[in-house]
């Protein structure tokens, strides 16, 4: 592969190039002929089958002119190029053409002239070009730059034109009197030809926006000043306060709206692939080439904004040049992705708080069912302590009636025993006082009510349930002793719940003892404060728990019970944990079984008080 490269390479370079002269009417920086440069080197450089060697004559016009200066020219081109005769020549622009066509005998005559930028009309003035004389005319498309200038300003009363005085710049001009006319219907046109620079600039700075200029820009002003259109143009749009149009794609830019415009580089494009046909061999005749040069309709987008133009009024077929991207069109790409990203972290936050909705309401409902099974739990307790709880009733009851019958006694007996009456009536208050108490705390118990946080000192809430235990206890013959802490040992949490977990590790407790001999049946609560926390231990004496019963003793309908149901120490450790804390339980050293609930002391200030 790169070997035959390389071979063609050195086969390229080996080739004799071939000479193409260029003749340009105007001077170097005309930018028209810059563009035409352009586009000619760009065609042959990538068509032409051997080297092409380029070389650019300009005849200066219209800076000079005149029969001797044409003679100097000939005589001068003849002997410079006689050692490298051009293959072929390119005429740029009107000018050269007439000027080759007219010294060709005189001036490499065989050799085939292409012509690029020249106007239609200007060839149709000249004599019959031979047949080696070949390429596309162009024509300033000058009425369809106007009708567009008139289209995009429809409210214009005046049409101002502006030309220059140099001989092509007169053509000009007698062209548009020729074609203005007619298209402005009934617009007042004023030419101002031929003025000076200063002239022109003071004029167009005066009107207003009822006034479109039309230049085709000029070489030369009044006071013999010179220009390249492009330039004169350009300081006509700096200077108008009316919008400026003119008919050469070079204007483009300057400041100029636009027009209708050939492409002075496809020109030169187009002349560079006559050239390299004929390089490799097609005669003249035969190139079947296109009758002119197309134009498009091409505006300056900062000029359509500068002048408020109404952008529906521009063919969506126009050439649109120095079009600012929207912040749309410049940052679409990133728009779209920032926007993809929002919509993205939208749609995940989104289905995290659905998630977390989803969570809370399971956790609620989850709430809901251990409340519920706690309180289910309490009143199953509390049937098992029918009988205890009927004592502890009964025995107030009890001491009422007999302090009644005493009273009785006193009362038929008559005398003045005032004194011992009160008495009775003391006794029989603080009888009915312990009734009720018992009966306000197992309601207490029993109530169904939401769980809460509040601060309560364990000592008392293990004391209240105390009385009702102790009367179980003694109801079963076992011995029960309840230790409270030193001190007051504050938690927080639901006072209710903490002393169902106490009932269900005591109850527990005397079922294990139930079948032991009277003398061990032996049960002990203790509170104690251990560091950070408050401890609340039920140790018996009964049977222990079998070592393969430890792991599930908190599970839920785990029981070793004839008629158990399981659930006690589940709720007992949903109880606890809930709070915080943590139960287990163990051998006890002595025999038996040991609970241990631990639950986080607190500072009873710093504990508000909610609803869990
Ligand atoms: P239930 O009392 O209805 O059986 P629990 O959840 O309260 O349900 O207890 C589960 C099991 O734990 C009991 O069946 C028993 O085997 C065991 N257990 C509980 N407390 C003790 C204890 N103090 N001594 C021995 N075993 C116990």
């Amino acid at each position: 592969m790169f070997a035959l490269w390389f071979v063609l390479v050195q086969a390229a370079l080996a080739a004799e190039p071939r000479n193409v002269l260029v003749l340009y009417s105007n001077n170097r920086l005309v930018p028209g002929n810059v563009a035409v440069d352009r586009g000619l080197r760009a065609a042959l450089a990538s068509t032409a089958d051997r080297p092409v060697q380029f070389f650019s004559e300009f005849l200066d016009r219209p800076e000079f002119s005149g029969a001797a200066y044409e003679e100097t020219m000939t005589s001068y081109l003849r002997d410079k190029y006689a050692a490298r005769p051009p293959d072929a020549i390119v005429a740029v622009n009107d000018d050269a053409v007439e000027f080759l066509a007219r010294n060709r005998d005189r001036l490499f005559r065989s050799v085939p002239i292409v012509h690029a930028s020249v106007s239609q009309s200007f060839l149709r003035g000249l004599p019959p070009l031979p047949g080696d004389i070949v390429g596309v005319p162009m024509e300033y498309d000058f009425a369809g730059t106007l009708a567009l200038a008139l289209r995009l300003h429809p409210g214009v009363t005046r049409i101002v034109v502006v030309t220059g005085a140099s001989t092509r710049d007169q053509g000009w001009e007698a062209r548009l009197r020729r074609e203005v006319p007619p298209l402005a219907g009934n617009r007042q046109v004023e030419f101002l030809a031929e003025a000076s620079t200063a002239d022109v600039l003071h004029r167009l700075g005066e009107l207003g926006d009822d006034a479109v200029v039309f230049t085709p820009g000029y070489f030369q002003d009044r006071d013999g000043r010179i220009f390249n259109p492009r330039d004169a143009a350009g300081m006509m749009a700096v200077a108008s306060k009316a919008p400026v149009y003119g008919p050469f794609d070079t204007f483009l830019g300057t400041g100029v709206v636009g027009g209708m415009m050939p492409s002075f580089e496809a020109m030169g494009r187009q002349a560079g692939t006559i050239v390299d046909r004929l390089f490799r061999g097609d005669a003249p005749a035969s190139l079947q080439l296109p009758a002119i040069m197309p134009t498009a309709l091409q505006v300056d987008w900062r000029q359509v904004r500068r002048w408020r133009i109404d952008n529906d009024a521009i063919p969506a077929d126009a050439i649109v040049h120095f079009r600012e991207p929207t912040f749309w069109e410049e940052y679409r790409h990133l728009a779209i992705l920032a926007a993809a990203i929002f919509l993205l972290q939208a749609m995940l936050i989104a289905s995290l708080l659905l998630e977390r909705r989803r969570r809370r309401s399971a956790e609620q409902a989850v709430q809901a069912q251990r409340t519920a099974l706690a309180h289910a739990s309490r009143l199953a307790v509390a049937g098992e302590l029918t009988a205890s709880i009927a004592h502890e009733i009964n025995q107030p009851l009890g001491a009422i009636q007999t302090s009644a019958d005493a009273a009785d006694m006193i009362l038929q007996a008559g005398g003045d025993r005032r004194e011992d009456l009160l008495r009775i009536v003391t006794r029989i208050r603080r009888d009915n006082l312990r009734a009720s108490d018992v009966i306000r705390r197992l309601r207490a118990l029993l109530a169904k009510h939401e769980p809460e946080r509040v601060p309560f000192d364990l000592n008392d809430a293990v004391g209240e349930v105390g009385t009702l235990l102790h009367a179980e206890a003694a109801r079963r013959r076992i011995t029960l002793d309840i230790v409270s802490a030193t001190a007051p040992t504050w938690v927080a949490g639901d006072r209710t719940q903490v002393q169902q977990v106490l009932l269900n590790l005591a109850l527990n407790a005397m079922d294990a003892v139930a079948d032991l001999p009277e003398d061990r049946r032996t049960i002990r609560v203790v509170v104690v404060r251990d560091v950070g926390d408050a401890v609340i231990t039920v140790r018996d004496r009964g049977h222990g728990i079998a070592p393969d019963d430890l792991p599930r003793l908190f599970d839920s309908f785990f029981s070793t019970k004839k008629h158990g149901m399981g659930l006690g120490l589940s709720i007992a450790r949903t109880i606890v944990e809930a709070h915080g804390g943590t139960i287990r339980a163990s051998h006890n050293a002595e025999g038996g079984a040991e609970f241990q609930v631990r639950l986080p002391a607190v500072d009873p200030q710093a504990v508000p008080a909610v609803s869990a």
